[in-house]
């Protein structure tokens, strides 16, 4: 297995619920490292940007207005094979369709207001990663 970097963001409805310890336990007890991590409040565009695959999606709109209605967890994690790993981590985007013990099972309101993020490929992993940190900020 390779060592990995992902990117992982705690979302509003987790911070609003003072979350964020229990899901970086959650984090941690699967043998992913936080090497970089920091709380902010992400701007509309920051949003947009990070979600534009998604643009043309029904829900765009409200997914854009969740992310900036309160503040975030932004994460590097880093581990063996910590992408699909986070994602095994995290859930199905739907909590009622995750599995036992996931992040969104446990955790998540809805399929909108869900918890977490995690990069789905190495290639979304760099660039979301260089959206949001700076080399110096990441410390493995
Ligand atoms: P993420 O990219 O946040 O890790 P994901 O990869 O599991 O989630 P995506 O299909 O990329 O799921 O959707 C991005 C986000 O958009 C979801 O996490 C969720 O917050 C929101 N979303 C997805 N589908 C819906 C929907 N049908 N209704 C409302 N919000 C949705
Ligand atoms: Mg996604």
């Amino acid at each position: 297995m390779a060592i990995e970097r992902t990117f992982s963001i705690i979302k509003p409805d987790a911070t609003a619920r003072n979350l964020t310890g229990a899901i970086n336990a959650m984090i941690e007890q699967a043998g992913l490292r936080i090497i970089g991590q920091k709380r902010v409040r992400i701007t509309r565009q920051q949003a947009e940007t990070f979600y534009s695959v998604h643009r043309e999606r029904p829900f765009f709109k409200e997914l854009v207005e969740f992310m900036i209605s309160g503040p975030v967890v932004v994460q590097v994690l880093e581990g063996d094979n910590a992408i699909a790993k986070y994602r095994d981590v995290m859930g199905a985007t739907d909590p009622a369709k995750a599995a036992a013990n996931t992040i969104r099972k446990v955790h998540a309101k809805s399929i909108g207001e869900n918890s977490a993020h995690g990069s789905d490929a190495p290639d979304t992993a760099a660039k979301e990663i260089a959206q949001f940190f700076a080399g110096n900020e990441i410390v493995g």
